[in-house]
């Protein structure tokens, strides 16, 4: 009888964990979509990160931890096809359970097509050649949409509804950090746009086309890319385009990944007199985490402007 009276005492001291364990699962794809999730989560839980930022997510093979923890997962928040095509089967096999939202297709996104050549267009098209446009939209979405702000801000509201939804008990939270975060999102990019003032007028040409999103939100233009969005291996004949017009254009500044190695790229850097730098879109150098969204960007103006 005692005993007993101990063991349930014992239980409802317990119970405080056990409802706990309720936060859901959430995972993030790459690291800049983790660190969104992780403000919207903030004081409720934290969520995993599926790729190492580390590694190019153009390119990867999942671990079979990996495997067990999207069978666990609530929520798996990605980018989307785009950037991981090899991903979609897999998460509909192994997170079937698990709400999956796409980041790409959330509302209010701004999506860009595909670059096709080496060297890119002095303007963006008026859409006038219908032909051209038509070979464009057959290559797709380029995926690289974290990197402007502004898609992020949205991801923030899309994150904050999909969580309210399936954690209704949290979703003042979810709410009120996705204000406190858009706030923060709207500080960071009138910086960066100030910060970037001296770089607009550069040349430069990147390592692949994965900043069309940075570009266009800031006004800065890189002449061209070596490899094109999908991170590919290019034909000879492009890298031939790209070397000649790093020449008629005194292309100063190279920009190379952190995540990609490139020995074509250091033999063209080694042919031609510009600086190299390595730009980090993935936040590949930084603590996982709530932070790193806002580290990310500014590293990468730091490096912008380190280069030109
Ligand atoms: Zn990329």
């Amino acid at each position: 009888m005692r005993t007993t009276r101990i063991a349930v005492f014992a239980l409802t001291l317990w119970l405080p964990s056990f409802a706990r364990a309720d936060t859901p699962q959430v995972i993030a794809d790459i690291a800049p979509v983790h660190s969104l999730v992780a403000q919207i989560m903030d004081g409720v839980g934290t969520p995993e990160l599926l790729l190492p930022a580390t590694a190019s997510p153009h390119d990867y093979a999942l671990r079979p931890s990996d495997a067990r923890r999207l069978q666990n997962a609530d929520a798996v928040f990605w980018v989307g096809d785009a950037l991981t095509p090899w991903l979609k089967a897999t998460l509909e096999t192994l997170a079937a359970d698990a709400e999956r939202v796409s980041l790409l297709e959330a509302e209010g996104t701004l999506t860009l097509e595909f670059r096709e050549g080496a060297v890119f267009a002095e303007e963006p098209s008026d859409g006038t050649d219908a032909h051209d446009h038509d070979r464009h939209s057959h290559l797709g979405t380029d995926p690289h949409a974290w990197l402007d702000p502004l898609n992020a801000r949205v991801w923030l509201s899309a994150i904050a509804a999909e969580l309210s939804r399936i954690d209704p008990d949290n979703a003042a939270i979810y709410q009120s950090n996705m204000v406190e975060s858009q706030k923060q999102m709207d500080l960071l990019l009138d910086q960066l746009n100030q910060d970037l003032e001296p770089a607009r007028a550069a040349r430069f040409v990147v390592l692949h086309d994965g900043y069309r999103y940075f570009e266009d939100r800031f006004g800065v233009r890189a002449l061209g890319a070596i490899s094109q969005s999908d991170a590919a291996a290019p034909s000879a004949a492009r890298v031939k385009d790209i070397r000649q017009a790093m020449e008629d254009a005194e292309v100063s500044c190279l920009f190379t990944e952190i995540q990609l190695n490139s020995p074509l790229l250091t033999s063209i850097a080694s042919e031609t007199d510009v600086k190299v730098v390595a730009l980090d879109p993935l936040g590949g150098q930084l603590v996982p985490g709530g932070e790193l969204y806002d580290k990310l960007m500014e590293n990468m103006v730091k490096s912008f402007l380190s280069c030109l």
